[in-house]
């Protein structure tokens, strides 16, 4: 039977205990376990008359706690509403107790969290003894320790948020120091110095990584060109001097005088000054080199440009070969009689080189005709028209008998 210990009285007689230990017989055997062995020690949780009991059972033994048992105690609680407050007197936790009812349905053992009111969280949780679905256990805890954890969670989420920033902020700081600055810094180097090609800038990144090996790669390249581009300006002023120059005589050449005089042209006629040519031509120098050989002709032509040369004062003056035995001296600022002065020094000059020409009909030395033409620039005469009339006067002094000057 069935004894209540608090007032030592039947309550199931052996009927209902025969049921008892049938079912609880029932579930052991199933699961392998033999109430009658000595080692025998079982608690778990049963369903009475749709009350939950909490149980335990021992084999009944010798003094000696020796077998075999000839029958065993089983000891069972209700957990019935006094058990209950005094459980939640004990552990403080509010909570509440539901037997299983209906046992067609099924149940899982999972933890259930529900948010009852703004106050009261409800954790619930069926309770299952040798795989039978017994009671429904709540609890009810104040939502102010879930808040709590809510305000935990997001601190943390907050302050992870924030060093997330800080540490992006210090990334894209430092991206911006080591590279993008010195990238953007060589890049403006290198279009300032394409744009302006002055190879003389220097890129200004010194540190010890690939972006100052660039820059100091970049400005090797620039050493390189630097150099480069010197020597072409040195050659190209060489190469401008040389195309400009007689290559016999060394004074300047038709080129030189051809860019020169229609500068000047333009210029005189700006400033309405008088500009004046003065035609050179060497007196039977034919006859010369037929009599001497070319090469000491040639040594005389030479001698004559350096003569020509000496006689030009000004730095406008200029002194040219103008073809074969040809002369042209260029005179910028000067009007007729400035010009003729000069023509009169060049014969005087030529004259005092005296230079030997056995086969002149004219002296025993060389001598040279001289044709002079001036005029101020305007729209009604030319360059070309100033280089015809000096030529004319030219053909004029030598029909007058050479070695003289005459004027158009
Ligand atoms: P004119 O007094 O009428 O000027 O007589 P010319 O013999 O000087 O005149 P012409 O134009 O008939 O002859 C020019 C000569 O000058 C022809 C050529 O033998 C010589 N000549 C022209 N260029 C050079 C040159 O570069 N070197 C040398 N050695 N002779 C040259
Ligand atoms: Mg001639
Ligand atoms: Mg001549």
């Amino acid at each position: 039977g069935i004894y209540d210990p608090d007032t030592d009285s039947l309550v199931y007689d052996g009927s209902f205990v025969q049921r008892v230990v049938d079912r609880l017989e029932d579930k052991l055997i199933k699961t392998d376990l033999d109430l009658f062995s000595a080692e025998a020690h079982y608690t778990g949780l049963v369903l009475l008359e749709n009350k939950p009991v909490v149980y335990s059972i021992r084999p009944i033994l010798t003094s000696q706690e020796t077998g075999p048992s000839k029958g065993f105690v089983l000891r069972g609680r209700y957990i019935d509403p006094s058990l209950v407050s005094n459980f939640i007197k004990q552990t403080h936790v509010r909570f509440k107790i539901t037997p299983v009812a209906d046992r067609t349905k099924t149940y899982n053992d999972e933890l259930v969290v529900t948010e009852i009111d703004d106050e009261t969280l409800e954790v619930s949780r069926y309770v299952f003894s040798y795989g039978v679905p017994i009671m429904l256990v709540e609890s009810f805890f104040p939502r102010d320790i879930s808040a709590q954890g809510k305000v935990a969670v997001q601190s943390a989420l907050f302050t992870s948020v924030l060093l997330g920033f800080l540490l992006l902020f210090a990334l894209w700081i430092t991206l911006r120091k080591v590279v993008l600055e010195p990238v953007t810094h060589l890049t403006q180097k290198a279009t300032a110095i394409t744009n302006t090609k002055d190879y003389k800038k220097r890129a200004q990144v010194e540190t010890s990584d690939e972006i100052g090996e660039l820059s100091r790669q970049l400005n090797k390249m620039l050493d390189v060109i630097e150099n480069r581009e010197a020597s072409l300006e040195e050659l190209l002023a060489r190469l401008k001097e040389l195309s400009m120059t007689d290559a016999l005589t060394q004074i300047s050449n038709r080129l030189k005088f051809d860019s020169v005089s229609e500068m000047e042209w333009r210029r005189m006629q700006r400033e309405q000054l008088p500009i004046s040519i003065i035609m050179c031509d060497v007196d039977f120098f034919k006859q010369y080199n037929d009599h001497y050989g070319h090469v000491e002709g040639d040594q005389c032509l030479v001698s004559i440009a350096k003569t020509l040369e000496g006689s030009v004062a000004r730095p406008a003056d200029l002194v040219a070969r103008y073809g074969g035995e040809e002369f042209v001296i260029l005179l910028p600022s000067t009007g007729l009689d400035g010009a003729t002065h000069l023509a009169k020094t060049v014969l005087d000059k030529v004259a005092a080189m005296q230079l030997p020409h056995a086969k002149s009909d004219v002296a025993p030395h060389v001598t040279v005709s001289l044709g002079i033409a001036s005029v101020v620039p305007s729209e009604d005469n030319s360059l070309l028209q100033l280089i015809t009339d000096a030529d004319n006067a030219l053909y004029q002094a030598k029909q007058n008998g050479r070695n003289t000057l005459a004027t158009n």
